[in-house]
């Protein structure tokens, strides 16, 4: 499709802007130059953005089943609580915000709650960012505790990438761990892997198989008895929250990803929300600065020297902490269990509806997603599980998480989530199977999937390592 400088027309206007009624600026304070801007049409501008909306897919188009990614569907009322002019005209230096400052420390109260922490900080702007925040409180307390040969993380073959990556960051050293054959932590593994220089685990559960590991205190445990911490990546939180608590687990710190389980929208970029919640031996090292009340007066009080500093400017991205808060508000204390509970019984239905025509990688029943393997069909019939994601494209669904996790072979990992139909399900089922059917008898034909998408198959890895995020203009 055109660029809007390419449908520009030299004197086109769409006369939306009142004539000037303020004083020309100085000619020395103007541009040497003209600056390129397109001219168009109200109409040009409506049909542009329309169209690009339309090259699109999320969740308001159809089924969305990425894995890990908890894409449910995003109540419309979170947006026009976070709407209210009360909440997006307050400044963050306006320390008299009672209300969204009420809002904060209510919102810390239910997801402490919800986790089993006792302390959160809303600062962190996504998940990555709040593992970063998290494992920098446990660098902390190792360094004021003099642990300082203290200095590897460990974390299981099925983590999320983000998860090595961001202990890497931190400056530890990253031991990764096999799991046993079920999927979940091998336990003399991580005996094997835990001493003295341990100082942590990163975790989720249920992992990213889907898993609920039946080991999981064991586990916490024999991190404790080398003297490490346990964090826990709560990106998983759907398939449990309102049910167990990674606190109750033994976990000390754990990031939520609001964009996720608390249904703030995701995708494109942001703005997300990664809140860290910890056990109030960890609460004095937590980011500036901590709400308090008394006499029903809210006010911010700084933590102290043993802080680990601000992780973002003010208090993270606050009215997305508003989307979700609203989110959990209309939820109530049954309505949290109930979401995990459906997510489960969603994901174990579609899964139950694939068995038998798709391998999975694991047996039994799941928590809030699966992963599927099409190892078989790709050593016997050469159709890989990036053709059937590309030709679910071509059915209205969102491709699976694709090879991920990486410890099995051709992986679609797939989440429906609790927001999705019997029917939409049922659909999606249909539409798997016929693209199996398809793939068995036609290979040639998967290799060349999608067909109705406005891309087809864009060579990843250049665009990965060369973006071309601007559009190429001569001046
Ligand atoms: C999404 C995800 C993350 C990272 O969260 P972002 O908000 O994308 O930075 C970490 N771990 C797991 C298991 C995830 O699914």
């Amino acid at each position: 499709m055109k660029t809007l400088f390419e449908r520009s027309v030299s004197g086109r206007r769409c006369s939306i802007l009142p004539a000037c009624d303020v004083p020309a600026c100085a000619p020395e304070q103007t541009r040497e130059k003209q600056l390129r801007l397109p001219e168009l049409s109200e109409t040009d501008i409506s049909r542009h953005y329309t169209e690009l909306a339309k090259q699109t897919f999320g969740v308001n188009d159809g089924f969305y089943p990425l894995g890990s990614c908890t894409m449910k569907y995003n109540p419309k009322i979170n947006e026009t609580a976070a709407g209210l002019p009360g909440f997006t005209d307050v400044h963050p230096t306006q320390d008299d915000a009672q209300g969204s400052m009420e809002l904060l420390a209510e919102a810390e109260k239910k997801l402490c709650e919800i986790t089993g922490m006792d302390a959160m900080t809303f600062q962190p702007a996504a998940g990555a960012h709040g593992e970063l925040t998290g494992l920098m409180l446990i660098k902390r307390y190792h360094e004021l505790h003099g642990n300082t040969e203290r200095n590897v993380i460990i974390v299981p073959d099925s983590a999320h990438g983000t998860n090595p990556a961001s202990s890497a960051m931190c400056g530890f050293k990253v031991v990764n761990i096999p799991s046993a054959p079920d999927g979940c932590v091998d336990l003399e593994k991580l005996k094997e892997a835990c001493g003295s220089d341990t100082a942590g685990l990163m975790l989720t559960n249920p992992n990213t198989l889907g898993i609920f590991d039946k080991n999981i205190k064991e586990i916490t445990r024999i991190v404790h008895d080398a003297g490490g911490l346990c964090y826990y990546d709560g990106a998983n939180l759907n398939a449990v929250m309102g049910i167990v608590r990674p606190g109750d687990m033994g976990f000390d710190c754990i990031h939520l990803n609001l964009h996720k389980s608390f249904s703030t929208p995701h995708g494109g970029g942001g703005p997300g929300s990664g809140p860290v919640g910890c056990k109030s031996f960890l609460e004095p090292y937590l980011p500036d600065a901590k709400i308090v009340c008394e006499n029903g007066k809210y006010a911010w009080q700084a933590r102290g020297e043993e802080s680990i500093g601000a992780m973002r400017s003010f208090h993270g991205n606050f009215l997305v902490v508003v989307k979700a808060f609203t989110y959990l508000t209309m939820l109530g204390r049954e309505g949290v269990p109930e979401v995990a509970r459906n997510a489960v019984l969603n994901a174990n239905y579609l899964k139950h509806l694939l068995e038998g025509t798709y391998e999975t990688a694991t047996e039994g029943t799941c928590m809030h997603e699966f992963v599927l393997t099409l190892e078989s069909l790709k050593k016997e019939n050469g159709v890989s599980a990036m053709d059937i994601a590309k030709a679910l494209q071509d059915c209205g669904i969102h491709p699976p998480t694709m090879y991920f996790p990486l410890n099995v072979h051709e992986a679609l990992m797939v989440e429906p989530t609790e927001t999705e139909s019997k029917e939409t399900l049922d659909n999606a089922a249909k539409a798997f199977l016929d693209v199996y059917a398809k793939a068995l008898e036609d290979p040639e034909y998967m290799h060349h999937t999608p067909y109705n998408s406005p891309i087809s198959r864009p060579d990843e890895v250049t665009a990965a390592r060369h973006p071309v995020l601007r559009c190429q203009i001569d001046d």
